[in-house]
């Protein structure tokens, strides 16, 4: 593999459905430990958790402590995805800030305002994954997004504003507390809330997402607990590539227990001791690629002249094994069909044993009952047979090869009941020692 090649690879891991998560990064962003004025006096830390803090410990336990535990400062990458979800956000935030002054924006206006956010900000660093795709194609996906959601919206009036993109805190229990950011809180009528959650990944989400979903859902807990009056809470994610809403609900039950998961899951990150990477579609995201055991080596090597890079000594072990794996795979083809001629050819001459000139070989052969492997759609009936049969203990529990050896030392009945389950196959060995 050259490095053109690692790179394409690198760059292969992408998928559409991560791209999304980066939102987050800027969540992330605001999760810190820290002190409530109530117990500031009595030093007793109340932790600040988010959906994106937990997410991170449950999507890569490394990377977590990368980011919350030691802190490690990195170049943080921006992504192309990342960068265009920001800039329409910011759009659709300057439209519904500005009608709370009973200004309506023209569209052209904000396509403006959204192209000079674009030019203003760019900066080179901007990374894009998707190399078959330039600045130009994400710009120009973002206005279409911003085009189709005001034509779908305007004039805007379908519910009063209550907060854009909000920053609030509710407590979970006395040691630990949510935080909530919200894209656009709304109310269409009295003790109805509307949690509206700008999306700009490439992919839709399912309703079956959207009804699972936990961003949203610790959202809703958090406006129930801000908002005494608040009866029902809607959940609706503006799918704005698709021009499209997923809307969904969650009852006092459901937050209830959705509530007891998160603590849950807090006592988990809490008491964590080990912190494994786990390899995704996130990774070339990460902004700690470059330390992470599972791609440190790929950025030693990346960027060296194929000359150097082939004499790192890594890449020469990488080929040297890879080399020997593919002779071992053939030479374990030409050995099964060698094996399988030398017990044609014993047969044919009514040996057991051939000889050669400093080495024999004994063909043993039995003809044995074969039963369904642990994967095996019929393993459920041997199980039911075993049990009739007072013998799940004494072979399933031990092995099947046990089952297989002990066979024909059980009672006729018991072999006529596995005989039905089972099938015959003749074991064939060969042991290769020295010639005496
Ligand atoms: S590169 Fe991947 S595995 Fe490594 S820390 Fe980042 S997310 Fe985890």
């Amino acid at each position: 593999m050259n490095i053109a090649d690692l790179n394409e690879w690198v760059s292969k891991k992408n998928s559409e459905d991560n791209i999304s998560k980066n939102k987050d990064i800027k969540d992330a962003e605001e999760i810190i430990i820290e002190k409530t004025s109530e117990n500031a006096q009595n030093d007793a830390p109340m932790a600040t958790y988010s959906h994106s803090r937990i997410s991170s410990f449950e999507q890569c336990r490394l990377k977590f402590r990368y980011s919350y535990i030691d802190k490690v400062k990195t170049d943080v990458v921006r992504t192309i995805e990342t960068y265009m979800g920001d800039l329409v956000h910011q759009t659709l935030e300057k439209l519904y800030k500005d009608l709370k002054f009973e200004k309506l924006n023209e569209l052209k206006d904000l396509i403006e305002f959204y192209n000079n956010l674009w030019k203003e900000n760019w900066e080179e660093g901007i990374l894009i994954v998707k190399k078959e795709y330039n600045q130009e194609n994400y710009c120009a996906m973002g206005e279409r997004m911003i085009k189709d959601y005001y034509n779908h919206y305007k004039p805007f009036n379908q519910a009063k504003t209550i907060g854009l993109e909000t920053t609030d805190y509710f407590e979970l229990d006395k040691n630990h507390r949510i935080h909530v950011r919200i894209d656009r809180l709304s109310s269409p009528e009295e003790g109805v809330y509307e949690i509206h959650d700008y999306k700009t990944n490439s992919s839709m989400k399912t309703q079956e997402e959207a009804d699972t979903d936990r961003q949203l859902a610790v959202y809703a807990m958090g406006v129930k607990k801000l908002y005494p009056d608040a009866k029902r809470v809607k959940l609706i994610w503006h799918m704005l590539a698709f021009d499209k809403e997923v809307i969904s609900e969650r009852t006092d039950e459901q937050l209830d227990e959705l509530k007891i998961s998160i603590l849950n899951q807090i006592n988990v990150i809490e008491t964590a001791t080990k912190y494994e990477p786990t390899k995704s579609g996130l990774c070339p995201y990460c902004e700690y690629q470059s330390l992470c055991p599972l791609w440190k080596h790929l950025f030693q090597i990346k960027d060296k002249p194929e000359k150097e890079f082939t004499k790192d000594d890594g890449v020469k072990m990488v080929e040297k094994y890879a080399e020997i794996k593919e002779k071992e795979k053939k030479l374990s083809k030409e050995l099964e069909e060698l094996s399988n001629n030398i017990k044609l050819y014993g047969e044919k001459i009514g040996a057991k044993t051939l000889f050669g000139k400093k080495s024999a070989i004994t063909i043993w052969s039995k003809e044995v009952m074969k039963f369904p492997r642990k994967t095996d759609v019929e393993r459920t009936k041997l199980i039911k047979a075993l049990k009739g049969l007072n013998l799940y203990e004494k072979f399933l529990d031990i092995d099947n090869w046990e089952l297989e050896k002990g066979y024909d030392n059980l009672s006729e009945i018991e072999k006529e009941v596995l005989k039905q389950i089972g099938r015959k196959e003749k074991l064939v060995r060969l042991y290769l020692r020295e010639r005496k």
